[in-house]
């Protein structure tokens, strides 16, 4: 292993934070448990954030950014993890308190390694990455409610995004008829071919509409937020959930609370940084047993590190379409 390796790092320059690529050596990195050769990590809205420096996700600086990491285990001084493990990292903090994977090389806790499915290759993972596992927290969270497809409909916002682009993979593989929410006509063919077989156009979301709407949706995953989760609330059936885990839209909620009362909506909340182990291996199994793996491939863009800097600003402006695998090597 060299002795030195890059990394995407936000850090003070003369006195101003500013996002470079530099060479670091392995006594840079935190003392963490276990050293991770790193393969891949991807593009996630929040990363486009923090590498612009658009929204303060570092908590102190300096800052390896990157919420994900793939790659194999180099050194573990936990006996659980051996040399050569092949290893995933979804949040845990990582870009905000704790270092991240936009490096050759991390170090990171033991506690935060999800073992990477057979099913997948280390590339695989990170095309899923932190937006597909949420993705997948989000079916879970739809299905633990009891949605089942005979019920209807499941409304995918923010389609032609990662969270919306894995989610209408996942649901139309498990039977569920999906209808695609998207501001870009040039996504349509796209999300079809992922399973969506109805297209609803964004801004008839975005709008104020009326606090109960006539009801549309069995359930719905929602990475928009502001008035488009307020909107497809007022359009949920009897008994229906709404998955939200995004706020591209705003994180703002002009909602009144007639849904709820009056139809037994659910709101469920999904997180996926601090998720517990267990509910994370759950994800991952279930991704490797309920994605397909040739829309993964479709829906999946391989860059090189060196272009960060552009994907970042591309994916703020919502202008990434599906996945973007970010290449460290
Ligand atoms: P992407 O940028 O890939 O996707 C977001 C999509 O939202 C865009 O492609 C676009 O879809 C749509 N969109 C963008 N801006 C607006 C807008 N102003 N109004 C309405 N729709 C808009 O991001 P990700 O899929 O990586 O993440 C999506 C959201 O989910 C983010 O807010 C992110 O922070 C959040 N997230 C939360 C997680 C959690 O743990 N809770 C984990 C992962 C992500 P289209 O062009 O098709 O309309």
């Amino acid at each position: 292993m060299s002795e030195t390796f890059k990394a995407v790092i936000r850090e003070e320059v003369d006195g101003q934070p500013v996002t470079r690529i530099r060479e670091l050596g392995l006594a840079d990195l935190p003392a963490h448990d276990v050293l991770v050769d790193v393969a891949y990590s991807t593009l996630n809205y929040k990363d486009g954030l923090a590498v612009s420096g658009k929204a303060p996700i570092a908590r102190s600086l300096p800052m390896v950014c990157g919420v994900d990491l793939a790659g194999t285990i180099v050194e573990s001084a936990n006996s659980d993890y051996k040399p050569g493990d092949k290893v995933l990292v979804n949040g845990w903090g990582l870009s905000e308190r704790h270092w991240g994977g936009y490096t050759q090389r991390q170090r990171v806790k033991s506690d935060w390694l999800v073992r990477v499915p057979d099913a997948f290759t280390l590339e695989q993972t990170m095309a899923i990455g932190t937006a597909g596992y949420t993705s997948m927290l989000c079916v879970l969270a739809l299905e633990d409610h009891g949605i089942t497809p005979d019920q209807g409909e499941i409304l995918v916002t923010g389609a032609g995004g990662g969270v919306g682009s894995v989610a209408i993979a996942l649901l139309s593989r498990l039977g569920y008829r999906v209808a695609a929410s998207t501001g870009r006509a040039e996504t349509h063919d796209y999300l079809k071919r992922l399973g969506a077989s109805e297209i609803v156009d964004r801004a008839t979301l975005s709008e104020r509409g009326r606090p109960l709407d006539k009801e549309r949706w069995a359930g719905a995953v929602d990475s928009v937020g502001s008035q488009t989760l307020a909107t497809l609330l007022a359009q949920i059936k009897y008994g229906g959930a709404v998955a939200a885990c995004g706020l591209a839209g705003g994180n703002d909620l002009p909602a009144t609370v007639l849904p709820f009362i009056l139809r037994g909506v659910s709101l469920l909340g999904v997180d996926s940084v601090m998720a517990p182990k267990a509910k994370r291996e759950r994800a991952w199994q279930r991704l490797a047993s309920d994605l397909d793996q040739g829309l993964l491939a479709e829906m999946t863009e391989v860059e090189p590190m060196s272009n960060i800097f552009a994907l970042a600003d591309k994916i703020l402006a919502g202008q990434t379409r599906g996945r973007v695998v970010i290449d460290v090597n």
